[in-house]
């Protein structure tokens, strides 16, 4: 089956999935969409018997139906090598009664990089099949993790430049040490005096930048998206849901065709967005628990079919799940909508103008797959401090939400379906909450001396990706305010 892409703000649109990449969000603002859900063509007991690697091409087959076999093995060959630190790329770990999917063993700790590893080959292959002669340079927004993860994946790259924003002081310290010492002759690195959703709209708006981007192509250039709004991102993230649940019927934990739940921490809603696409090709999912951090906008939306940005940003300590506009959403939005993109631009227009928008019930119906939860910092540190009294088990801070809201959803809804938490990021991404988590007290030592304390706390060893930073020089230091991103990027790329 050929699948093609609309537009979630115009139907008219229709591309392969290649041009799609390439261009990351459609010129009208609205996001790549498949214009229908391919199905899973191999049975779970075979899937069971496949690794990694193997099970990412039959799901990415299904929706990038313009590459070649040849093509999109390649992609994953180079994607999910040696830069992960696991064999099995993604480890499933059973603990206190659930289990954890670790998609953090790859270049940077985070699971940014299950999709930032293979969207530049993604990419690269898309340039030649569509026959753009111009550099492509990757515009990013990040809220921590994209940004290294996008950096690490795309420098040196030929054909490419990468330029990448965050929020001067809405990051963790090893967040930024990683970004701002990324190496490679085609990469930038900026902080700008603002939160993570100003970094997201200054991006969003120079896509949407006519004049700016005639006079790019004029010089050569062209935009594209590494953010998590390009199906090149969230298409690969579908097949780790269909890994686990393989996973879990290799090992005789659930019979093929049972169903289970995930639990997702969640900030710009694509990671969960993929296991409901996973769940529209034949996962058999039950429900996904969308888990939200003090930011809980999604929590509020889920339960009253309100969406409503208009609240004070928190800056809490799962900065990666900082966020008020979940962009991934719209996609949700769009479905719900019964693929109608008026309906979707009408509640996108009221979104920027208002911040807010309602859905109709019969929209929050067809959203009954999804269930919110949030758990307050307090709550987040009592997990992680528990799971590791309980089991020896160390959770980072994002994965920690997702865990404490799934004991919360068990609670109350006595639903004991077999479980997946979605894990994150390392806890060394995020060390001075973790091991104050553990040790229940403040600590005033610097982030590299509490990694070495956490290491021998949890007995685990540091990852490579942290430890090489340290001593790392600082290769950007440029830190702007909001409105000056257009003219920084015009600088870098010598306009
Ligand atoms: C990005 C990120 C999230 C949120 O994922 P979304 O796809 O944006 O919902 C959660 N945890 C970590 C560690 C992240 O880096």
């Amino acid at each position: 089956m050929d699948i093609k892409y609309t537009s979630t703000r115009d139907n008219s649109v229709s591309v392969p999935a290649s041009a799609a990449i390439i261009k990351g969000i459609s010129k009208d603002g609205g996001l790549f969409v498949p214009c229908s859900f391919p199905k899973l063509d191999k049975s779970f007991d075979e899937l069971a018997k496949m690794n990694y690697r193997e099970v990412a091409y039959e799901v990415m087959k299904l929706f990038f139906t313009d590459y070649s076999e040849e093509e999109l093995k390649g992609c994953i060959e180079r994607a999910y090598d040696t830069k992960f630190d696991t064999e099995e790329i993604a480890p499933l770990a059973e603990v206190d009664r659930t289990y954890y999917l670790e998609l953090y063993h790859g270049a940077t700790i985070a699971f940014k990089d299950m999709a930032l590893s293979i969207l530049p080959h993604l990419m690269t292959v898309a340039a030649k099949k569509n026959n753009v002669d111009k550099e492509i340079v990757i515009l990013t927004a990040t809220s921590g993790d994209t940004g290294k993860a996008a950096l690490a994946g795309f420098a040196d790259v030929p054909g490419t430049r990468i330029v990448v924003f965050y929020p001067k002081y809405g990051v963790s310290k090893v967040q930024e040490k990683q970004m701002v010492t990324q190496k490679g002759a085609n990469v930038k690195v900026i902080g700008i005096t603002g939160n993570f959703d100003d970094a997201q709209t200054g991006v969003k708006n120079i896509f949407g930048d006519d004049a700016f981007n005639a006079e790019l192509e004029k010089k050569g250039f062209c935009f594209s998206s590494a953010n998590s709004i390009n199906i090149g991102r969230l298409i690969p993230q579908v097949a780790y849901y269909v890994f686990a649940y393989s996973r879990l019927v290799l090992e005789g934990r659930i019979s093929a065709g049972d169903k289970i739940n995930f639990t997702v921490p969640t900030g710009n809603f694509g990671n969960i967005l993929a296991g409901y696409y996973a769940k529209k090709i034949g996962l058999p999912v039950n429900k996904l628990i969308c888990a939200s951090n003090d930011n809980k906008v999604l929590f509020d939306f889920f339960k009253t079919g309100i969406y409503d940005r208009n609240r004070e940003f928190i800056l809490t300590s799962s900065p990666s799940m900082d966020i008020l506009i979940s962009s991934n959403l719209e996609r949700l939005i769009y479905f719900s909508a019964g693929a109608d993109s008026n309906k979707n631009s009408e509640l996108m227009k009221s979104l920027s103008a208002t911040g807010k928008y309602e859905i109709t019930s019969e929209m929050k119906n067809e959203m009954a797959d999804f269930v919110g939860g949030f758990c307050t910092q307090d709550e987040v540190s009592a997990t992680i401090h528990d799971i590791f009294e309980k089991t020896g088990y160390v959770i980072d801070t994002h994965t920690a939400v997702a865990s404490g809201v799934y004991s919360k959803y068990v609670k109350e809804t006595g639903d004991n379906t077999p479980n997946v938490i979605v894990s994150t990021a390392s806890p060394f991404k995020f060390t001075r909450s973790v091991i104050e988590a553990i040790e229940n007290e403040k600590s005033d030592k610097d982030d590299f001396e509490l990694i070495t304390r956490l290491s021998k706390v949890a007995n685990i060893s540091v990852p490579a990706a942290v430890s090489e930073l340290e001593s790392a020089p600082v290769l950007h230091d440029t830190v702007i305010d909001k409105e000056e991103m257009e003219k920084s990027i015009a600088s870098f790329l010598g306009l």
